[in-house]
C-alpha cells in the first residue's frame, strides 16, 4: 500500500532524474500534479493507511461478527431512539462522540456508556477545517474531547476516529502524542448522503463479511430505518455484533 514517505521519496528521485536529463519544464508540473492527486486521495481514504496506521476491519476474527459504529453524536433527537432500539435487541455498538456534543448532552453520553456501549473520541469540534489544522490545534482539539470523556467516565479514551476519516501529517503527529488507536471502517454506509434507506442497506450488506466495521451516524432518521433492516439481515445470516475494542482485541479505555 502507498505510504506518504515512500511516495515522497519516489517523487524526489523522479524529480532528480528529470533534472539530470533536462527534460521540458511542463514535466515538473505534471509530476507535481500526480503527487498532489495521490496525496489528496490518500488523505481522504483512511483505509489506505497513507499517513498513519488505522484499524479498519479484522478479517482474521474467528467469529462471524461485525462491529456497528455510530459517529457524530450524542444527538438529542436520534441517539435516544437508537439506544432504545439497540437495547431491545441486546446489541452493543461503538459510538465515536464529538466533544462539543458530549458537553451539550452529558446525560445522554453517560446513558450510552451505561447501556454497555463503547465510546471513542471523534474530536471536540468536528470542524470542517480539521484537515487543515496545525498539529498543535489537532492535539488541543483531540485532548479537549478526551478531557470531556474523562470528566464523565473517569477513564481516558483509547480510541480515536478522525472527523471525515481525513488523515495528514499534522493528525499523525498529534495522535503519536495522544497514543490513541485510530479506528477507521471498511463498510461506509453513506447514511448522511444517500436519501434512500434501501440503497444504504444494500451498500452495507452486499459484501458484508466477518470482521467488518460498519460506519453509521446517530444523527438522522434514515439511520434508524437502516438499522432495523440491518439487524434483520444480520440475524438472518447468523452474524453477531460486537464493539471495536473486542473486534480488534484492544483496550477501549486506559
Ligand atoms: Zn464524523
Amino acid at each position: 500500500m502507498l505510504k506518504f514517505e515512500r511516495v515522497n521519496s519516489f517523487f524526489f528521485v523522479v524529480v532528480l532524474l528529470v533534472y539530470t536529463f533536462e527534460v521540458p519544464k511542463f514535466l515538473y508540473f505534471f509530476i507535481f500534479l500526480v503527487w498532489l492527486v495521490i496525496t489528496i486521495i490518500g488523505s481522504f481514504h483512511i483505509r489506505w493507511n497513507y499517513h498513519l496506521k488505522a484499524l479498519h476491519s479484522n478479517p482474521h476474527t474467528n467469529k462471524k461478527q461485525v462491529a456497528i459504529t455510530f459517529d457524530d453524536g450524542p444527538n438529542l433527537e436520534f441517539t435516544p431512539q437508537i439506544l432504545t432500539f439497540l437495547k431491545k435487541h441486546n446489541i452493543k455498538a461503538t459510538f465515536f462522540c464529538v466533544g462539543k456534543q458530549i458537553e451539550n448532552h452529558p446525560k445522554l453520553f453517560n446513558q450510552i456508556v451505561n447501556q454497555g456501549h463503547v465510546v471513542g473520541n471523534h474530536s471536540y469540534s468536528h470542524s470542517n477545517n480539521f484537515g487543515f489544522f496545525s498539529h498543535k490545534k489537532v492535539l488541543d482539539d483531540v485532548n479537549k474531547c478526551n478531557e470531556l470523556i474523562y470528566e464523565n467516565l473517569n477513564v481516558n479514551s483509547n480510541l480515536f476516529r478522525p472527523p471525515f476519516g481525513v488523515t495528514n501529517p499534522a493528525i499523525r503527529k498529534a495522535i503519536a502524542k495522544t497514543r490513541h488507536h485510530v479506528i477507521g471502517w471498511n463498510v461506509r454506509s453513506l447514511d448522511t448522503k444517500i436519501k434512500n434507506p434501501e440503497k444504504i442497506l444494500k451498500r452495507i450488506t452486499k459484501r458484508l463479511k466477518p470482521g467488518d466495521v460498519i460506519l453509521l451516524h446517530d444523527t438522522n432518521k434514515r439511520t434508524l430505518v437502516v438499522l432495523e433492516q440491518l439487524l434483520l439481515f444480520l440475524h438472518e445470516h447468523q452474524f453477531e455484533t460486537t464493539t471495536v475494542d473486542k473486534l480488534f482485541e484492544i483496550e477501549a479505555y486506559v
